[in-house]
């Protein structure tokens, strides 16, 4: 979403909302009237183009990172998308061992049946094996100095790699919400949310070992991605979890509002 539809995607919203920071709309004690504002991955942009745009409006925003990325890592997801961009998988699916093949190469590979450090580990051998390499996209916040201390943003957790919780072990998900934590904690001066959001976010991609693991890590709350408004609060696994809407069109009017269901002549 370029500024300006960014722009008026936000000054839209606040006319029928009031917009708070997602750990004050998660501690309100009614969410009626109240909308809040939130990223995930760290894309760079958010802070060096969005960051105008909130500033102009006046209205917080929350920004859920992932620790490897923000540590220069290649995301695993670019693995993925790389062998399929260079026709790479047919190699990789006769080199590959103890995943399972069930439907589409880039789907199966999100699959929580199949492991993400497993997964991860059988792309990296492939690649190692075949002299290839990925290179690490330079679109995404670096840690510590991009992560600002800024009036209008509280930072949060989005776990480690952005693995799929729900095939990780108990333990092999608990590491991937608190190596972030600390990481989060090391700097100084950040706002940070108490509320996980949860990688790829939707039923499929947790259980209740990630809800357990984000509470031993001091998380109150959950951020879900099924694509809905958060019409009624709902708890899951013992903690309240908040439903998020991603716009796919920049136009307000087809997009955004048509998804919170106003109607045009609303606007
Ligand atoms: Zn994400």
């Amino acid at each position: 979403v370029a500024p300006e539809p960014l722009y008026r995607q936000i000054e839209t919203l606040k006319r029928h909302f009031t917009l708070v920071s997602v750990d004050e709309f998660a501690q309100a004690p009614s969410q009626r009237g109240l909308a809040a504002v939130s990223f995930d991955d760290g894309y760079r942009c958010i802070v060096e183009e969005g960051l105008n745009v909130f500033r102009a409006l006046n209205v917080p925003i929350s920004v859920y990172v992932n620790g490897a990325t923000l540590s220069g890592e290649v995301f695993w997801r670019d693995k993925v998308r790389f062998i399929q961009a260079n026709g790479l998988v047919e190699a990789f699916e006769e080199h590959m061992r103890g995943i399972q093949p069930d439907g589409r190469f880039y789907r199966y590979t999100k699959k929580p049946v199949n492991n993400s450090l497993h997964v991860v580990a059988e792309i990296d051998r492939f690649l190692e094996s075949s002299g290839q390499r990925v290179a690490a996209l330079d679109f995404c916040l670096n840690f510590p100095d991009e992560l600002i201390a800024d009036d209008l943003i509280t930072w949060g957790n989005h776990s480690h790699s952005h693995y799929v919780m729900s095939s990780l072990t108990a333990e092999q998900q608990y590491d991937e919400i608190n190596k972030t934590a600390e990481l989060l904690a090391s700097k100084p001066g950040l706002s940070l949310s108490q509320l996980f959001s949860i990688p790829f976010g939707e039923d499929k991609d947790f259980n209740a070992d990630t809800v357990d693991a984000a509470r031993r890590c001091g998380y109150t709350g959950l951020l879900l991605s099924r694509g809905r408004a958060n019409l009624e609060s709902s708890v899951i696994y013992g903690l309240p979890a908040y439903e998020r809407l991603m716009p796919r069109e920049p136009d307000t009017d087809s997009g955004l509002l048509a998804s919170l269901k106003y109607p045009s002549t609303h606007v």
